[in-house]
């Protein structure tokens, strides 16, 4: 056994049952020097890999809270995640990894709701109306959004509903209503209604303002995001000269911090919600030198790299699935001098790293960073250089 401290946080009632924090039976400090192994296991032939950046208080970290609603069999209104693999719902009141005001506007609304004679969506049935809710608080700016997922646009009392969730809770600044009828495993549905305020929270990260929407992705643990945006852009090294592009860029965070210290900047992304808002916060940011092109990362590469055009450093940040070989070929064509490649699954970034370093790259720089502690995903930042620079 290790000679480690032992546990900080109380044991998660809820561990077995939920099944998100996989690492609960390690201590932090152990936690940390697992994710760094298995970094080192997957990546450390390429370089040195440095010491993983660990939080100094890893709980409530997340700012983004979903809760699914259902009735057990005594009729009892309950609110939490499903247990694993499968459809039954592990009732949460608190939990040690989510923001804490988040986990109790859930539990209000669980309690709100038979006074207001609101039923849980049952999918067998197809009765009642509540399916989940989900909340995403502004960790700098302290906006608090509330979402309503619906199965229909029928939400009984809606008014009378959210006047007295904002008597109970005034720190709420926008309630949102989506509507998802569908049968399927993803949560929001296309539809949206707001109830409440803007609609749409914002939240500040290394500087810049950013506008988030009920179906934008945003990194859900921002102290951590700033340390890997800081680390991810240390390793740019970005000149005022330089050309960027920051592909898989969601609502466009980091090109937009890169913006202001390149020359230009080209966001390229898949979902079509998020390049919009990636539009309207590089404008909310003051910034001209940035676009955004709604796209596929491998189909816009190939076309950039056929078209002959010039670019110095590529910021690239895939899901887990990695990126793919229409991407990192063109990605060898374009031969920028610098790539830095953010990853939250390093078995699929050791894939993609054994291209470009027989493409001519050579890793430099090797830094994982915890973004999910307590949960057994890592995310790592890697930087590449031309190993032969053209004469
Ligand atoms: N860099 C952003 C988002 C990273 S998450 C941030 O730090 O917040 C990965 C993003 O890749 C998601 O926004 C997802 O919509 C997008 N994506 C997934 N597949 C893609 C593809 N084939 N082409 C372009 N973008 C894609």
């Amino acid at each position: 056994m290790s000679q480690l401290p032992p546990k900080t946080m109380p044991r998660c009632p809820l561990s077995r049952k939920c099944g998100g924090c996989q690492l609960q039976n390690m201590d932090y400090p152990r936690q940390l020097k697992y994710k760094q192994e298995t970094v080192v296991s997957l990546l450390g032939k390429y370089h040195h890999v440095k010491p993983i950046l660990g939080m100094e208080r890893p709980y409530h970290y997340r700012n983004k809270v979903q809760a699914a609603f259902g009735l057990t069999r005594g009729g009892e209104v309950v609110s939490g995640v499903y247990q694993s693999s499968s459809h039954r719902i592990v009732k949460v009141d608190s939990c040690q990894i989510e923001d804490p005001a988040a986990d109790r506007i859930v539990v209000t609304i669980r309690k709100m709701l038979p006074s207001f004679r609101i039923l849980p969506y049952n999918e067998d049935s197809r009765r009642g109306f509540l399916r989940h809710v989900l909340v995403r608080r502004g960790f700098t700016s302290g906006q608090i959004m509330v979402v309503f997922v619906g199965a229909s646009p029928m939400f009984p009392l809606k008014k009378k509903f959210t006047e007295e969730l904002l008597r109970r809770h005034p720190e709420i600044t926008t309630v949102v209503l989506n509507i998802n009828p569908q049968r399927t495993s993803m949560l929001l549905g296309e539809r949206e209604e707001v109830l409440f305020g803007r609609g749409f929270i914002e939240d500040t990260l290394c500087g810049c303002t950013f506008r988030i929407s009920p179906r934008s992705f945003y990194q859900i643990n921002p102290l951590q995001t700033e340390r890997l945006y800081r680390t991810a852009l240390d390793m740019a090294q970005l000149k005022p000269t330089d050309r960027v592009l920051d592909a898989y860029c969601g609502v466009g965070t980091i090109g937009i911090v890169a913006a202001r210290q390149a020359g230009q900047v080209v966001g390229v992304e898949l979902n079509g919600d998020a390049v919009r808002d990636a539009r309207v916060n590089a404008r909310r940011n003051g910034l001209e030198n940035i676009a955004f092109m709604e796209a596929d990362a491998g189909e816009y590469m190939v076309k950039l790299a056929r078209s002959g055009e010039k670019v110095d450093v590529v910021l690239m940040d895939p899901p887990r699935a990695g990126s793919d070989i229409p991407f990192l070929e063109s990605l060898l064509t374009l031969a920028p001098a610098r790539v830095v490649y953010i990853s939250c699954n390093p078995e699929t970034q050791a894939r993609d790293l054994r291209v470009l370093t027989k493409g001519g790259y050579r890793v430099t720089g090797i830094q994982p960073v915890d973004m999910f502690p307590h949960t057994s995903h890592i995310e790592c930042v890697v930087l590449l250089v031309k190993a032969h620079p053209a004469a």
